[in-house]
């Protein structure tokens, strides 16, 4: 029965930009400073009358920089038009955006999916990256007994990419798919925090269903479906998790009409999550309610090649491309090559190590040789993965000394370790006393003698659990 319908997806993704001013004036760009409302504001982000708009140079350099790297081309001439509509937190009545001729487009990303058994990859087409300004914020509140709805505008005029697939997509676990690996590039080309929590990534996606066999009968050339009637758009979902689960449950309910002859109608509707369903919200306007036309106060952009070329030249390697390489140049697994490109601050905390193992090796006939030469790429991300290395915490060079360290203490054998360790507390027994008492001083002590004894071969930390250990175990016995 499951297999009579195609699950058609597309998204829209929006994305506030982390420059330091606004998209049209120069008020600061902090949309989570929850001091106090209406601080950053001006003349034009309050959509005062008269108040002229300035571009924000790099917010529009960061948008294309993200089409970029999503593949897209980059026209030449670009706009920003005006979309009209009414509501509290858009002072103006319209929104500045882009209509017909977009900073981005026709883009692409590949995902692959592995929840779906067997997986497989899909190729999403992006038909779009464009720029446009965010909107105030509406809180709700009671006050003096009255139910009130503040505005607070330190949100409006942040920079907002909005990025559109086509409606590629087929499964609630491709769109996750999808958004991780968006969101991993955007984290990478550090223009954005992309937070959904917060809302500085905002997700919507348009959900329908369509019979196969209209799709054999009447699709396009090159297309696996038939356009639907209607198109179900889900708004406000601030989680991955959600956004999954809201498509799912959107499938189940539309096959469920679509089965007893019914046809979903064309909305908007919101999740939600403690309920774990969709509620309509209002039938979908269309796109010529708008009533878009081009903003009279910004004139049309004109691009150099070179200024293009200027921005490809600043995306760095992106997760996909650095993934590939750590599996060819240091011989990774897939699994461990997707761990440790999951941010760039952890891929080169790897890559620092690895320089960190050849640096400190020392010169033939040292002692510790041995350990260093068991130390490669692959044993090192094993480390990091296996033992969650918070990065943060430990410098490479540290990390390698440890490594050599605990290798030194585990080519001992148990017996002689228990034997030194023995022959530490038997000579120390004052010290021993101590620590029963309370005294760390004294463990610190112990695991001294303990270095002396073993003449460094155990690292301070292993010798420190053992001595610890022994004690109690020998206290247990008393
Ligand atoms: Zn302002
Ligand atoms: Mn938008």
């Amino acid at each position: 029965m499951n297999n009579n319908y195609t699950t058609i997806i597309g998204l829209e993704i929006h994305v506030e930009l982390k420059t330091l001013s606004k998209m049209f004036c120069a008020c600061k760009n902090d949309p989570f400073f929850a001091g106090k409302p209406n601080i950053y504001t001006c003349p034009v982000c309050l959509g005062l009358p008269g108040a002229l708009p300035v571009p924000n140079r790099k917010a529009i350099d960061w948008t294309i920089k993200l089409g970029l790297a999503l593949g897209c081309e980059i026209p030449l001439v670009s706009k920003f038009d005006r979309k009209h509509y009414f509501y509290p937190d858009l002072p103006k009545g319209y929104q500045v955006s882009q209509y017909d001729m977009p900073f981005c487009k026709n883009g692409f990303l590949e995902v692959e999916n592995t929840r779906d058994q067997p997986s497989y990859n899909r190729m999403v087409r992006i038909r779009r990256v464009h720029l446009e300004e965010d909107t105030g914020k509406l809180l709700h509140a009671v006050i003096e007994g009255k139910k009130r709805t503040l505005v607070d505008f330190n949100r409006s005029g942040v920079p907002l990419v909005e990025i559109v697939t086509e409606p590629d997509i087929r499964s609630g676990s491709e769109a996750t798919a999808f958004l991780k690996k968006i969101h991993r590039i955007i984290r990478y080309l550090c223009i954005s925090d992309a937070d959904m929590e917060k809302g500085s990534m905002r997700i919507e996606p348009s959900i329908s269903m369509c019979r196969k066999s209209d799709a054999t009968s009447k699709s396009r050339p090159g297309l696996d479906y038939m356009i639907p009637a209607y198109r179900v758009e889900i708004k406000n979902i601030n989680s991955f998790r959600f956004v999954r689960k809201a498509i799912d449950y959107e499938i189940k309910r539309q096959r469920e009409l679509l089965y007893r002859g019914e046809t979903p109608e064309q909305e908007t509707r919101g999740w939600n999550e403690g309920k774990g369903i969709t509620v309509s919200q209002r039938s979908k306007e269309e796109a010529a309610d708008y009533r878009y036309f081009p903003e009279p106060d910004i004139p049309p952009l004109r691009w150099q090649q070179s200024t293009i070329k200027t921005i490809q030249s600043t995306i760095p390697e992106l997760p996909d491309a650095k993934k590939k390489r750590f599996m060819e140049t240091y011989d990774l697994s897939d699994y461990d090559a997707e761990i440790l490109v999951e941010t760039s601050q952890l891929a080169d905390y790897f890559e620092e190590c690895t320089r960190a193992a050849q640096k400190l090796m020392p010169d033939t006939g040292n002692q510790d040789i041995k350990q260093y030469q068991e130390i490669n790429p692959k044993s090192l991300a094993n480390w990091i993965i296996n033992r969650k290395i918070n990065f943060e915490e430990i410098l490479p060079a540290r990390l390698v000394t440890q490594i050599v360290q605990t290798k030194k203490t585990s080519s001992i054998d148990k017996g002689e370790l228990e034997k030194i360790v023995a022959q530490v507390l038997v000579a120390n027994s004052k010290a021993v006393e101590d620590y029963k008492k309370g005294k760390e001083q004294a463990l610190m002590f112990l695991v001294g003698q303990g270095m002396r004894t073993s003449k460094g071969k155990i690292s301070p930390e292993s010798l420190k659990k053992l001595i610890a250990d022994s004690i109690i175990r020998r206290k247990e016995q008393e």
